[in-house]
């Protein structure tokens, strides 16, 4: 398999080209942007935090299709699960881009894990996750993956 047709797997092409939960979140409490400057990629998430529960989760990006669909897959999995949840599956899919390493946990998003050969399109993976990391946990200020 080259690179090409190991990152742009079909899931990943499909929210690239359709992404889920795109758009700024009409009610929302928490946010922060991230910028990988590797790449280009620039997201804003939006997140709705209730107690220990990430109700809703939106972003907006320009970028690559794997930092665009890396954020749409994120909201879809996390949305709606509880912060303790939200970081297990933070440490898991970083371990999964990183290493290769799968979990079941994952679902769908193991469709990143040809990622870890690509140390470059790690950052463009997780910027998502990082900037949603740092909105959950309270830090406004801009995140990038340097
Ligand atoms: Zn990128």
């Amino acid at each position: 398999m080259n690179e090409i047709d190991e990152l742009y797997q079909e899931t990943i092409l499909d929210h690239n080209r359709t992404p889920r939960n795109y758009g700024r979140l009409a009610e929302f409490n928490r946010r922060a942007d991230g910028y990988n400057p590797l790449c280009g990629d620039r997201i804003t998430v939006y997140a709705q935090v209730d107690g220990e529960t990430l109700s809703a989760v939106g972003f907006e990006s320009v970028g690559c299709a794997i930092s665009k669909a890396s954020a749409s897959m994120m909201t879809e999995a996390l949305k709606g699960k509880a912060i303790s949840e939200v970081d297990q599956l933070f440490a898991i899919f970083h371990r999964l881009i990183t290493t290769g390493e799968d979990g079941e946990e994952l679902g769908k998003l193991a469709a990143f894990g040809g990622i870890s050969s690509y140390p470059t399109r790690v950052k463009c993976a997780s910027l998502a996750w990082h900037a949603l990391q740092a909105a959950i946990h309270d830090q406004t200020e801009r995140v990038t993956t340097e």
